[in-house]
C-alpha cells in the first residue's frame, strides 16, 4: 500500500470512501511526512516496542507506525472509517484496529488482551475536543505506559509543561508534572492537516516517571489541595483553601500551612509540586 502522508493521498481515499470529516469528532487528518517522522523519533519507536495510537483516522499515523513498532493497537470510535483502515492497513499485519471510544474503554483489560499487560507507548494526533480527558485517564488508571508522544492544541501543550510562577501553571500542569516529565518535541502550524484546524498544535513527549513526583498520603487530598489553589487564582491560599470542597477551616488551613512552612499569603500558582504535596499531608492530618 503506497504511503497516505501526502495531501494528494489523503484527498484521493477520502474521497474514494465519499467520508465526510466530523468537527465534533476532531478529525483533522496529517499531511506532513516531516511532522510524522518527528513524532515517531520524538516517541524512539523500535522493533520492541507495543503502541496504543487514539484515533488512526485514514491511518496515515499507523502505518508508519506499524512498520516500526512489533505491535500497534488503534482505538478508532468513528465506524465509517473502518473500511478505509481495512484498506489502507490491509498490508500492516501486526495492527489491530478497535472501533471503540477510547474513554469508556477499559484500558488495562485490552492492554492485558494485546499486549499480555506489557508497558505501551502511546503514539497519537489526539482529537482536541478530549485532548486532557484521554491523557489523564491514561495517568490516573495508572495504565502500564513507557511513554506518550501526542499532538495536541498549542496551549494545552504549554500548560502541561508550565513552571510554577508562570501564567500557563496550573492544576493541569501539576497532574500532568505528577505522573511525568513532559518536554515539547515540535511546534505544529495548522498547515499540515487536512480540514484544517482553527489552532495550532505542538507534539509533546510525557515521559513516565517510575514513581510520582511526590510521595503523599493521600492523592485524593492532593488533587482536591491542587484544584481549590488553582480553583481561586486571585486568593491566598489561606483563604482559597478554607473556601473549597476540602471541607476545613480557616483555622486548620492556618495549622496546616504553618506544619507545611507555607506563608498564609502566598498564591497557588506559586507552589512547586512538592511543596503541593507538603501542604496535602499536612492538611491530611488536620483533617483526620
Ligand atoms: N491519526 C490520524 C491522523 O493523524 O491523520 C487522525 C487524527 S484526528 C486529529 C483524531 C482521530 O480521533 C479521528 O480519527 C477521530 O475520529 C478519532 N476520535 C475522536 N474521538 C475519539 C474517541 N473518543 N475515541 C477514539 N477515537 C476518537
Amino acid at each position: 500500500m503506497e504511503r497516505l502522508i501526502s495531501p494528494k493521498k489523503t484527498k484521493e481515499i477520502v474521497r474514494k470512501y465519499g467520508f465526510k470529516f466530523s468537527k465534533s469528532l476532531g478529525q483533522n487528518f496529517l499531511i506532513d511526512e516531516n511532522i510524522l517522522n518527528k513524532i515517531i523519533d520524538g516517541a524512539e519507536v523500535t522493533k520492541e516496542d507495543l503502541v496504543m495510537e487514539i484515533g488512526p483516522g485514514i491511518g496515515t499515523l499507523t502505518q508508519a507506525l506499524a512498520d516500526q513498532a512489533k505491535k500497534v493497537v488503534a482505538v478508532e470510535i468513528d465506524k465509517s472509517l473502518l473500511p478505509i483502515l481495512a484498506e489502507t492497513l490491509r498490508e500492516s499485519k501486526n495492527v489491530t484496529v478497535v472501533n471503540a471510544d477510547v474513554l469508556k474503554l477499559d484500558l488495562h483489560q485490552l492492554i492485558q488482551k494485546e499486549f499480555e499487560g506489557a508497558p505501551v507507548k502511546v503514539i497519537a494526533n489526539l482529537p482536541y475536543y478530549v485532548t486532557t480527558p484521554i491523557i489523564m485517564k491514561f495517568l490516573e488508571d495508572r495504565v502500564p505506559l513507557k511513554n506518550m508522544v501526542v499532538m495536541i492544541q498549542k496551549e494545552v501543550a504549554d500548560r502541561m509543561q508550565a513552571k510554577p510562577g508562570t501564567k500557563d501553571y496550573g492544576a493541569l500542569s501539576v497532574a500532568v508534572q505528577y505522573y511525568c516529565e513532559p518536554q515539547i518535541i515540535t511546534r505544529v502550524p495548522s498547515s499540515v492537516f487536512i480540514p484544517q484546524p482553527n489552532v495550532e498544535s505542538t507534539v509533546i513527549r510525557l515521559t513516565l516517571l517510575g514513581e510520582p513526583r511526590v510521595k503523599v498520603k493521600n492523592e485524593e487530598v492532593l488533587f482536591q489541595v491542587v484544584r481549590a489553589s488553582f480553583g481561586k487564582r486571585r486568593k491566598t491560599l489561606l483563604n482559597a483553601l478554607s473556601s473549597s470542597e476540602l471541607g476545613v477551616t480557616k483555622e486548620q488551613v492556618k495549622t496546616a500551612l504553618a506544619a507545611a512552612q507555607i506563608e498564609e499569603n502566598r498564591r497557588g500558582e506559586t507552589l512547586t509540586i512538592k511543596e503541593f504535596g507538603i501542604l496535602a499531608d499536612a492538611i491530611a492530618e488536620v483533617k483526620s
